[in-house]
């Protein structure tokens, strides 16, 4: 962290952990500014909510494919049954 009045080096000659965060007292090695900075912790509930949603759009996104998928699969075992292709060189047993 650098000082907003002359963008000297900074050091932490107080930090202190609240329920809101961390408070760190700084202090310019430069021109001797002292200023507070604080950081919040990102929040672990925010993420939580993020991951579910995200999760709950892959499973969607991935049963849509599997739908799509199956019926093409169905679409084409019906069109080589009605064929009357018996040596379909698949590997698959009709
Ligand atoms: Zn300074």
């Amino acid at each position: 962290m650098y000082c907003p009045k002359c963008h000297g080096g900074t050091r932490v000659p107080d930090s202190r952990t609240t329920a809101q965060g961390q408070t760190r007292r700084r202090k310019c090695l430069v021109c001797g500014y002292c200023f507070t900075t604080y950081e919040r912790p990102k929040s672990l509930l925010d993420e939580k909510v993020l991951d579910t949603e995200k999760t709950k759009m892959i499973a969607h996104a991935l049963i849509f494919e599997m739908e799509r998928l199956s019926a093409e699969l169905f679409k084409v075992f019906g069109e080589i049954q009605e064929s009357g292709c018996t040596d379909n060189n698949t590997g698959i047993d009709l």
